[in-house]
């Protein structure tokens, strides 16, 4: 297969994904303004995606001015400022234009552009490239692949289907996307199309070592202080099939920890044997807990995330809740006991 052809597998998905690109190159190709915007709380994949399509909008139409908008005011979490073009990243409250397009990586629900929001409001187009459950209405022109494993992996197949060349520096941002979306290449989602993808990011410059240097083995003491608190507090029930732990406020004050450095903590909680579904909390400014839910297996852990205002796919979700770490347990762990019922009533309706 040659490089060209990477994309998904079935035909139709391979026409509907052209025709995305299509429409998406030609809303580019009349933009003078273009803003480039992930979500809040960015991962690797959103910025890896974001610092890829800024160069690769940048290289392809010389002629227009290209931002790298935040969705929040916070810098973007430091683990990822090696990442090449980090330093554009600007805070929303700096840009002050009416875009000619607005383009929103790895989100479904503009609620997840935070403070960009108004900004894709005022624009004259909106581009959506994006591997959740997609929302109704949102974007003019788009590509939506829920089984792609990452944005990067679409993004990739956006240059090749443009003809441009994947740089060093635009390998390495969408390599990024794909280890971190996968954890890896570990989680369910890593599939062939996956590989491919980083096989070619690879051959065209992109360092896993580097990557895994800066995003998984560079902590400070502190991080590594609070995750032993977090991991000597791991519980499990229903018999060993749903884990989760927490970190509250006083847990940050006691080891200095920094709230951007806690994405893995998620990992450590789904690690346990036997574990199907995980919960990790942590307490965040305002009165506030963030929850990360993760299924090793068929469980959807969505449906709880978006019952909580949250969303996201079905084996990897999020969602922030107004309350304690304490309050926050009491609504979501019998949320989780449920869904995990509900599942087994599915398969038992499934076998007759
Ligand atoms: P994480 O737990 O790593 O923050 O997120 C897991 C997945 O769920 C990611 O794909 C992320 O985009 C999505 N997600 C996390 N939090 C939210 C949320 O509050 N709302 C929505 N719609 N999606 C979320
Ligand atoms: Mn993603």
């Amino acid at each position: 297969m040659s490089s060209t052809e990477l994309g998904p597998l079935d035909p139709k998905e391979r026409e509907c994904q052209k025709a995305g690109f299509e429409l998406i190159a030609r809303t580019l190709a009349s933009a003078r303004t273009i803003a480039i915007c992930a979500h809040t709380s960015p991962d690797g994949d959103a910025l890896g995606s974001q610092l890829a399509m800024v160069e690769l909008v940048e290289t392809l139409w010389p002629d227009a001015e290209v931002s790298a908008l935040l969705a929040d005011e916070q810098p973007a979490p430091h683990i990822y400022s090696f990442l090449p073009g980090f330093d554009r990243l600007m805070q929303p409250s700096t840009y002050d234009k009416d875009p000619d397009v607005f383009v929103a990586l790895d989100l479904s629900d503009p609620r997840r552009l935070n403070k960009a929001r108004t900004i894709c409001e005022r624009a004259g187009k909106v581009v959506v490239i994006d591997h959740h459950p997609p929302a109704e209405g949102f974007g003019d022109a788009k590509v939506v692949r829920t089984e792609a494993a990452a944005v990067g992996v679409i993004a990739a197949e956006f240059a090749l289907y443009l003809g441009a060349e994947l740089t060093p520096t635009m390998s390495q941002n969408l390599m990024c996307a794909i280890v971190t979306d996968t954890g890896r290449f570990q989680y369910q989602n890593a599939n062939g199309e996956a590989f491919q993808v980083a096989s070619l990011l690879v051959d065209h410059g992109a360092s896993p070592s580097e990557i895994s240097l800066n995003v998984y083995e560079s902590f400070g003491l502190a991080f590594l202080h609070l995750k032993s608190l977090v991991l000597g507090r791991i519980t499990t029930f229903e018999h060993g099939r749903i884990a989760y732990s927490y970190a509250t406020q006083s847990d940050f004050d006691r080891t200095g920890a920094n709230l951007d450095e806690c994405d893995g903590l998620i990992d450590a909680v789904r690690s346990v044997e036997g574990s199907e579904v995980a919960l990790f909390l942590k307490a965040v400014p305002g009165g506030k807990v963030r929850g990360n839910l993760r299924s090793k297996g068929p469980v959807d852990v969505s449906s709880v995330a978006c019952s909580l205002g949250g969303g996201g796919h079905k084996a990897a979700a999020g969602f922030t809740f107004e309350g304690s770490v304490d309050e926050a347990l009491v609504s979501v762990l019998p949320a989780l006991r449920a869904i995990l019922h509900e599942d087994e009533n599915g398969d038992t309706e499934g076998i007759q």
